[in-house]
């Protein structure tokens, strides 16, 4: 069994938060274990609890809309996970303790993955991997280091369905990131809007 697999099984046993007595389904993450891109979203909500995937939901058809446009996909160029793999009553914000138990597992998604780029989805992981003066709205747009990683802040499509206004910046962040897989990646890559 690879290590992806091995971890996938260790997680999908896990009792080590509470979150293991409410959860339907662990949701491990999704995509290619090779991706360029690692993506990190807060947290499942409902729809990702009923059938165990990552970013299925209104959030995730947005986000599809977004890598669409980049003309990146789940199977090929990113790798897609959560800072908790089990999802939070009534979707309410992931407690201390759960971050702690959970974070461990990401860590090592992210060693194993080994994407040269990361994107943060929202505040939740941004204030994980930068501490808990971060802002998105101010550090949104800017690359950061992670141990040799390119990491991209920017919103979580939730926020961008609440207030369609936050697009604009959304798409500019994406259109860096593309510019960045370009860079690093792949220079040839397409996107019919770039
Ligand atoms: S949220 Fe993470 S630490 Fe908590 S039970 Fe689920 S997999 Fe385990």
């Amino acid at each position: 069994m690879d290590k992806l697999s091995e971890l996938e099984k260790e997680v999908l046993a896990c009792t080590r938060c509470n979150l293991s007595e409410t959860r339907k389904n662990v949701v491990f993450g999704n995509g290619n274990p090779g991706a360029g891109i690692f993506v990190i979203g807060e947290a499942p909500g409902f729809d990702e609890d009923r059938v165990g995937k990552v970013f299925v939901g209104k959030s995730g058809q947005l986000l599809d809309k977004i890598f669409e446009a980049c003309n990146f996909s789940r199977d090929t160029h990113l790798y897609i996970s959560n800072i908790l793999k089990c999802r939070p009553p009534e979707n309410r914000n992931p407690g201390v303790d759960e971050q702690k138990a959970c974070i461990p597992y990401l860590l090592k998604q992210i060693d194993i993955i080994d994407s040269k780029i990361i994107i943060l989805l929202g505040s939740v992981p941004l204030k994980v991997f930068f501490g808990p003066d971060s802002k998105i709205t101010r550090d949104r747009g800017i690359w950061k280091n992670y141990f040799n990683r390119w990491v991209m802040p920017t919103y979580h499509p939730s926020a961008l369905l609440r207030n369609p206004n936050l697009k604009i910046d959304s798409w500019k962040d994406f259109k860096n990131i593309i510019h960045k897989y370009r860079e690093l990646i792949d220079p040839e890559h397409y996107c019919k809007y770039l």
